[in-house]
C-alpha cells in the first residue's frame, strides 16, 4: 500500500515537489515513492540539475542587466555634468555682467 502511486504522477509531481508547492501529505508520499523507485530518483535528480542550470542562467543575466544599468547610469551622469556645465558657466556669466553693469 506504500508504493501506491505511479510512477506517472510522480513525475508529474516533481516540478511541484521541486518548487515546494505540494502539500505535506503528497510531499510525502512523492519522498516515499523516489526512496524506493531509482527511475523517479533519476528523473528527480535530472530535474533538479535543471531547475539549479536555469536558476545560474537566470542569476546571469540579472547581473548582466545590472551591468547594463549601471552602464546607462555612467552615461546619465556624464550627459547631466556635459549639460549642467554649460548652464553654469552661463549663470555666472550672467551673474558677473549683472555685478559689472548692474543689468543683465
Ligand atoms: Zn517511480
Amino acid at each position: 500500500m506504500e508504493n501506491n502511486i505511479s510512477c506517472g504522477i510522480i513525475k508529474d509531481l516533481l516540478s511541484s515537489y521541486l518548487d515546494g508547492l505540494l502539500s505535506d501529505d503528497v510531499k510525502e508520499a512523492v519522498e516515499r515513492h523516489i526512496e524506493e523507485c531509482p527511475s523517479c530518483k533519476l528523473a528527480l535528480d535530472e530535474l533538479r540539475k535543471k531547475a539549479t542550470e536555469e536558476m545560474a542562467c537566470r542569476d546571469e543575466k540579472e547581473e548582466r542587466f545590472i551591468k547594463k544599468a549601471r552602464k546607462i547610469n555612467y552615461y546619465m551622469v556624464g550627459f547631466f555634468i556635459g549639460l549642467l556645465i554649460p548652464v553654469l558657466a552661463i549663470v555666472i556669466l550672467c551673474v558677473v555682467c549683472y555685478i559689472r553693469f548692474g543689468r543683465m
